[in-house]
């Protein structure tokens, strides 16, 4: 058991207000959780704090080499007044790979959901209640030495800021577009591309703007060997309707390991759905499209849990899925994964964890 020290704020700020859109990542609360690292004493000192600048000296390794963790997952309300998260130990299990592949120290899995559940409940309040709202968790981890060399640090902080959030799709599920990167890759088999790390991010936004400019809200990646079979998109996995079966591309060393990923596998093999994690080539697709048989295509992700996918753009080739529409199965997965979240369904598998 963490002894958490629990500093409140002297000055709250206001809530909200409930016609406010809260647009993802722009409005934080009034307290964070923070503890310390260094070599030889361990994790110490955490603590809830009011939400603050944090003070770190200009050299602090983390500017310079990119030693990083970060998570998200979210706090929901229920409809019976319980607050509600969504496969944490998941999430948990992730940030300490990310941190063995980081050579950041691993944060005990029940220290880290105390935390979670600690300062969930001190911001309860902040938890937004209409529907598709949430408070969004950000953990993440920093290298602090004060050092320019490269090695792993001795000290770190682990930090929890929390940030209410409005539905992803205010007016219900809608198709993206999206754009499949053949210049640019995000990551190689044996890098960092399964650690959630801030470096695959930078080296994301290069292509990310490209394929704004040309109208697509997301880059759909390749593989960085070969630029032929499908890895992810920008911030989701990604999965493929075909013929009756649902693939999507098998962990292989370079691709996020999903939370709502592994949820929607889950629920095909709970519903009889034929599922394969495999190798997808793009011409694969390419041919699906053309012969008729792919019949969906949809995004998995915390931040919006299922993105349908409307339009799909390779070299010059434009693959309108469903006419721009929503599958039946992408609305299904949202259904259901969305009722599991907020208390709704049965819970058959125990996903949902109370925080009180
Ligand atoms: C976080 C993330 C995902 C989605 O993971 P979830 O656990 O489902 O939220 C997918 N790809 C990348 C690159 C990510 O960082």
């Amino acid at each position: 058991m963490l002894d958490i020290r629990i500093e409140k704020t002297t000055a709250p700020k206001e809530l909200p207000k409930a016609d406010n859109p809260l647009k993802f990542g722009t409005i934080f609360t009034d307290h964070m959780f923070i503890m310390n690292y260094k070599t030889g004493k361990g994790w110490h000192d955490a603590r809830i704090v009011p939400y603050q600048p944090i003070s770190l000296e200009p050299s602090a390794m983390v500017f310079h080499y990119g030693q990083a963790m970060f998570e998200g997952l979210k706090a929901y309300k229920a409809e019976n007044g319980r607050v509600l998260l969504f496969r944490p130990d998941k999430n948990i299990e992730r940030a300490n790979k990310t941190n063995q592949r980081l050579c950041i120290p691993e944060i005990p899995a029940e220290d880290f959901l105390q935390a979670l559940k600690t300062v969930v409940k001190t911001e309860e309040a902040w938890i937004p209640h209409k529907p598709g709202t949430s408070l969004y968790i950000r953990p993440f981890a920093i290298a602090t030495d004060p050092f320019l060399g490269v090695r792993p640090a001795d000290t770190y902080m682990f930090i929890i800021i929390l940030s209410p959030v409005g539905a992803y799709y205010p007016e219900g599920l809608n198709p993206v577009k999206i754009w499949i990167e053949d210049e640019y890759v995000r990551a190689v088999r044996g890098g960092i591309g399964e650690a959630k790390t801030g470096g695959n991010y930078a080296a994301s936004l290069k292509s990310q703007v490209k394929a704004h400019d040309e109208g697509y809200s997301q880059v759909l990646w390749l593989d960085g060997v070969e630029r032929k079979y499908i890895e992810e998109v920008g911030a989701m996995n990604i999965f493929f309707k075909i013929n009756g079966t649902v693939v999507t591309p098998k962990l292989n060393g370079s691709i996020l390991p999903g939370v709502t990923r592994d949820t929607v596998i889950q629920l095909c093999k709970a519903w009889d759905l034929p599922v394969q994690e495999r190798r997808i080539s793009i011409e694969e697709i390419y041919e699906a499209h053309k012969n008729g048989t792919l019949e969906e295509v949809f995004g998995t992700g915390t931040a919006a849990v299922i993105s349908p996918v409307g339009q799909l753009r390779w070299e010059q080739h434009i693959m309108k899925i469903k006419d721009g529409g929503i599958g039946e199965f992408s609305q299904k997965f949202y259904d259901t994964i969305t009722g599991i979240q907020l208390g709704k369904l049965e819970d058959k598998f125990n996903w949902a964890v109370e925080v009180r």
